[in-house]
């Protein structure tokens, strides 16, 4: 993921002063009507330009701040009345002092002058829902229905935007084309008509219900399944469930961000787990058996005479199930001596009296550790 702070070379806190002085500078080092050909150059001026993007606009570097750069890589959550695949852009004009406004096309200042045809539809922009759930429901699977806000078809206008009866008229301001051209200082710009947002077409009389968009928005109930084995950082797609297209542009996806809340017994890594349990000192020195607990319930171990405390055993598929369907990780589980506390007098002195009996051979780690440190221990 990318880190617009650094690719601009500002502080995470910087104003949005300091941020527009950043990007000013490295967007006249780095235009291409200044590199020309010059591929490297080309992309940073498209990385700066995407991190500008966000970073300018309060409520985008808001988001950017939580969910990081994927929010917008995948298309992300929509501006109001914009969205990232829609056409418009960042604002240039208020950068270079220039008239126009409006979007900025990259596909026209890069493509060698293949221009995006002023087609009248619009995609609908990607959406993301973030749901948290807990590692149980990770380790089962869990259906659990959303709400989404989300664009859906203007049923007054049918979708066009227009007034019953009424219909569409070429841009005045582009004459149709879905381009506007201003010169700014040393370059001038091919950008996304601002008025007609690149369809070449307005409304003549606005649908009162969507204000002339062809949407509008409502809260949608979604039952969504979670399969078993998801992580933190899993994203479920659910195709169509975006904002809805506009003159039938296609809709865009729903993506279902998952936050696995940590377990507290359950530590996990992939699709492995690992259990710290604690083991009494009297099962740790004779044997035994221990209980455990897995993502399946109860298991007993066997517990060797003289095993020792950070002693590590393997359940084998005990484990997280994979989400690809195949099986389960394991489960390690690490035995923890417990040393006995708030002992009785009767107990202290059955220790005393085991302590002087323990010799040598007892105790073969504390003597091989003696003679290791014993030049550090004069
Ligand atoms: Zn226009
Ligand atoms: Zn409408």
């Amino acid at each position: 993921m990318a880190d617009y702070y650094e690719t601009l070379g500002v502080s995470k806190n910087a104003t949005q002063e300091e941020i527009k002085k950043a990007y000013r500078k490295l967007a006249i080092k780095y235009h291409p009507d200044k590199n020309p050909g010059n591929k490297e150059a080309e992309n940073k001026f498209k990385d700066i330009s995407t991190a500008y993007e966000v970073l300018s606009d309060p409520k985008k570097r808001q988001q950017y701040d939580q969910f990081g750069s994927a929010a917008f890589e995948n298309g992300g959550m929509p501006p109001p009345g914009g969205g990232f695949g829609g056409g418009a852009g960042f604002d240039f004009s208020d950068l270079f002092g220039g008239g126009g406004g409006g979007g900025f096309d990259f596909s026209d200042l890069f493509g060698g002058g293949r221009r995006r045809p002023a087609t009248d539809s619009v995609s609908g922009s990607d959406l993301r829902y973030n749901l948290r759930i807990t590692f149980e429901e990770a380790v089962l699977g869990v259906d659990r229905k959303i709400v989404v806000s989300r664009l859906v078809k203007c049923e007054k206008c049918g979708g066009s935007g227009a007034k019953k009866g009424t219909g569409r008229k070429t841009c005045p301001k582009c004459g149709g084309s879905g381009q506007t051209t201003v010169s700014q200082g040393f370059f001038s710009i091919r950008q996304t008509c601002p008025q007609c947002r690149g369809t070449g077409k307005i409304v003549e009389n606005p649908c009162e219900e969507c204000r002339g968009d062809g949407r509008v928005r409502v809260e949608k109930t979604l039952s969504i399944h979670v399969p078993p084995g998801v992580d933190t950082g899993s994203q479920l797609r659910v195709s169509g469930e975006g904002d809805a297209g506009v003159r039938g542009g296609r809709s865009g996806d729903l993506y279902v961000f998952i936050e696995v809340q940590p377990s507290d017994v359950f530590v996990r890594n992939d699709s492995d787990l690992l259990c710290e349990v604690p083991l009494d000192i009297v099962t740790a020195v004779l044997g035994g058996t221990v209980d455990v607990p897995t993502v399946t319930g109860k298991a007993t171990m066997k517990v060797k005479p003289g095993t020792q405390s950070g002693t590590i055993m393997r359940i084998k598929g005990k484990g997280m199930p994979s989400l690809r369907g195949n099986g389960r990780g394991d489960l390690h589980v690490k035995l923890k001596v417990e040393t006995p506390v708030n002992l009785t007098p009767d107990q202290v002195k059955l220790l005393e009296s085991l302590k002087s009996s323990l010799g040598v051979k007892n105790m073969p780690l504390r003597e091989e550790f003696r003679k290791k440190a014993s030049k550090f221990m004069n």
